[in-house]
């Protein structure tokens, strides 16, 4: 038996490699993870500019008390370059985001000044106000976006802003999916007596794909030793990392772990956690195999817990683990120590702080339990019961479909 830390550990151990890079136009970037490091190659802005609308002075004709009149010189739209320098006693009329011209190092708003034709006439203010400086956003040479990132749109417009049109991310790695048991059915297709149909095929493709790999879907296989065999064969020739569910428990027909030593090899299968304990995680020929418990909560949970540090490690993420949150139990839970419990839980921001509760009945076969639920309670090896009140750790569940 070893823990989920040692587990997530030794996978990422396995994991060493990256999948290749390849070039993408900006418009598909989203989501992906940047392959290296990006330095930008100039200043954002470019040049000093201006934050209003309004009139760009020098602050040596801003007058200390009363008023000054200024001569306007010229017409700066957005995008417009004033050729000369500004001179004492003029200004330049300037629109938002128009370089500042040469002498200029202030910009007046235009509601607090007076027009009249060419005339200008200014009031006190301080120097310096409403410029844009250069570099203020990024500054050239420096790294904005580092390895490993994902692209979020932020980081897909910074990398816009400095004028890449394509940019070099991780492939996406490859997953070969399938289900074991010939109790398990193909949603759409009728059911026969003793047959339940298949969750475990359509969850686990939303996770993989929320991890951002390719998923290609190897349908139910049944228990049977040649049939499984050849199916993870060909599971493993096409994908980075292959997922089965079921089949790992210690029935007679739980065949997953046989087959794995005479095609491959187990790393390990028996993990100090509740739920989700059986679990076989090993090799494939070059391939990655996290064979998950069947029922349908333990092998979300397997594959949140092991197969996407996995699948984040390949495509280069930087962060594989899940940032943790803490919230009051609003409700008592039972806990056996010596190992990691996972509760469905429903996180709530009530009287000034985080709370959580269970989602109700906890059975690693409730998948409803999942959708009620927005996070993972997660009770650490050391912890008995939790009362009403206690701190626990939480991790929320993605809202993203
Ligand atoms: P197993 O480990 O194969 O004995 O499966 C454990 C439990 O999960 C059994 O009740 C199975 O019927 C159920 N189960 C296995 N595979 C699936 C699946 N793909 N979808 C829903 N339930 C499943
Ligand atoms: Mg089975």
């Amino acid at each position: 038996m070893i823990s989920v830390r040692d587990g997530q550990t030794r996978i990422l151990a396995q994991v060493s490699e990256r999948t290749a890079p390849e070039l993408l136009p900006l418009a598909d970037a989203r989501g992906r993870v940047l392959w290296e490091s990006l330095r930008a190659s100039f200043d954002v802005p470019p040049t000093d500019n201006s934050a209003v609308d309004g009139y760009a002075v020098s602050s040596a004709d801003i007058p200390a008390a009363g008023t000054r009149d200024l001569t306007i010189v010229g017409d700066l739209p957005a995008g417009g370059v004033f050729a000369g320098a500004l001179r004492p006693g003029q200004a330049i009329r300037i629109m938002t985001g128009a370089p500042m011209p040469a002498g200029a190092d202030t910009v007046y708003p235009q509601e607090n000044v007076e027009r009249t034709g060419d005339r200008l006439r200014v009031p006190p203010m301080a120097k310096g106000l409403n410029v844009r400086l250069r570099g203020e956003d990024v500054q050239s040479g420096r790294v904005v976006i580092e390895a490993g990132s994902v692209l979020r749109p932020q980081e897909v417009g910074l990398i816009a802003s400095l004028g890449h049109g394509q940019i070099l991310v991780s492939q996406r790695p490859r997953v070969a999916l399938l289900s074991t048991g010939d109790e398990v059915a193909e949603p759409g297709t009728p059911r026969k007596p003793g047959q339940i149909y298949d969750a475990n095929r359509s969850t686990l493709r939303g996770l993989a794909e929320q991890c951002g790999a390719v998923v290609t879907d190897l349908g139910i296989v049944p228990d049977r030793r040649e049939a499984l065999r050849a199916r993870l064969e060909q599971a493993a020739a096409i994908a980075h990392v292959v997922v089965s569910s079921g089949g790992v428990s210690v029935g007679a027909y739980d065949l997953v772990k046989e087959v794995l030593t005479e095609v491959g090899g187990i790393d390990f299968w028996q993990v100090a956690m509740q739920p989700g304990r059986p679990l076989a995680v090993g090799r494939i020929g070059a391939a990655h195999f996290f064979g998950l418990p069947g029922n349908p909560v333990a092998s979300m949970l397997a594959f949140l817990l092991f197969a996407r540090p996995a699948l984040y490690a390949l495509a280069g993420r930087r962060r594989v683990l899940p940032e943790l949150w803490s919230a009051r139990a609003l409700e008592p839970m039972r806990k056996k120590q010596g190992r990691r419990e996972f509760k469905r839980g429903i996180l709530t921001f009530e009287a000034g702080g985080w709370r959580v509760r269970t989602t109700g009945p906890q059975g690693s076969g409730i998948l409803s339990s999942m959708v009620a639920g927005n996070c993972l309670i997660v009770l650490e090896e050391e912890r008995g019961d939790v009362a009403v009140g206690d701190e626990v750790l939480v991790e929320p569940l993605g809202c993203d479909a």
